[in-house]
C-alpha cells in the first residue's frame, strides 16, 4: 500500500518548501556576491582613474621643466645682450637690439605666467590625488572586510544548503514517482514555484481565495488531491 493522500501532500508541502529555502539562500549569496563584484569594479575604476591623473600630473611637471628651461634661454640671452649694449654702432642696430629686447622680455614674461598656470593646475591634482588615494586606501578595507564577510557568509549558507539537500535526498527516496514528475511539472508553470497551498482558516494560502464549503468536505475527506479552484495548487489541510 502506497502513503495517504495527507502524507503525499506532506511530503509534497515539505519538498516545496526545501526548494523555496534552497531558491532563496542560492539568491542571497547571489545578490551577496554581486554586491562584491560591484564593490570590486568600483576599486578597480577609482584605481584607473588614480593611474591617469598621476600621468597628467607627470605631464604637467614634464611641460613645467620644458618652459623653465626656456625661461632661462631667454634670460640669459637678456643678460648677454645687455653687455653687448655698447658695441651698437648706429640706430639700425639699436632697433634691432631694442626689438630684440622687448621680443625676450615679452617671453620671459608669457614663460612666467605659463609657469605659474602650470603650479597651480599641478597642485589642485596633486590635492585631488591624495583625497583619492585616501578614498581608495577606505575602499580596500572595506572590499577586504567585505569580501571575508562573504567567506563566513557562504561557509555558513553552505552548511544551511548542505543539510536541505540531505533532507531533500531522503524526502526523494520516499516520493511516489508519479506525484514527483507532477510536481516538478506544475513547479515550473506555478508562480513563485508554489504548488502545493496550505488552507489556513478555510482560505487557499497561496491565492488567498475562500474556499467553498464543498471544497473543503473534499479535503478533509482525504481520498484524493483536491486543487484550488482559483490558482489550482494542491490544497494542503494539516
Ligand atoms: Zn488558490
Amino acid at each position: 500500500m502506497g502513503p495517504s493522500v495527507q502524507e503525499t501532500l506532506a511530503l509534497v508541502y515539505r519538498l516545496q518548501t526545501i526548494d523555496n529555502e534552497l531558491a532563496q539562500i542560492t539568491g542571497e549569496i547571489e545578490t551577496s556576491r554581486s554586491g562584491l563584484r560591484e564593490k570590486e569594479e568600483e576599486l578597480s575604476g577609482l584605481s584607473a582613474r588614480i593611474d591617469s591623473e598621476r600621468k597628467d600630473l607627470q605631464a604637467l611637471a614634464r611641460e613645467k621643466k620644458d618652459k623653465e628651461e626656456e625661461l632661462r634661454t631667454n634670460e640669459h640671452i637678456i643678460s648677454e645682450n645687455k653687455k653687448k649694449n655698447k658695441e651698437l654702432r648706429n640706430s639700425r642696430e639699436i632697433q634691432a637690439y631694442m626689438a630684440e629686447m622687448e621680443f625676450r622680455r615679452d617671453e620671459v614674461e608669457r614663460l612666467q605666467d605659463e609657469i605659474l598656470r602650470l603650479m597651480e593646475a599641478m597642485e589642485v591634482l596633486e590635492k585631488t590625488l591624495d583625497g583619492r588615494t585616501a578614498e581608495i586606501d577606505t575602499r580596500r578595507q572595506a572590499l577586504d572586510s567585505a569580501r571575508s564577510a562573504q567567506t563566513g557568509l557562504e561557509r555558513e549558507k553552505e552548511e544551511a544548503i548542505a543539510a536541505l539537500e540531505a533532507e531533500k535526498a531522503s524526502l526523494m527516496s520516499s516520493f511516489p514517482e508519479n506525484i514527483l514528475s507532477q510536481y516538478q511539472r506544475l513547479k515550473i508553470s506555478h508562480k513563485n514555484g508554489l504548488v502545493v497551498s496550505r488552507i489556513q482558516e478555510g482560505t487557499c494560502s497561496a491565492c488567498r481565495m475562500v474556499l467553498p464549503p464543498r471544497t473543503m468536505t473534499e479535503v478533509k475527506r482525504r481520498q484524493k488531491i483536491i486543487p484550488c479552484l482559483h490558482c489550482q495548487r494542491w490544497l494542503y489541510l494539516e
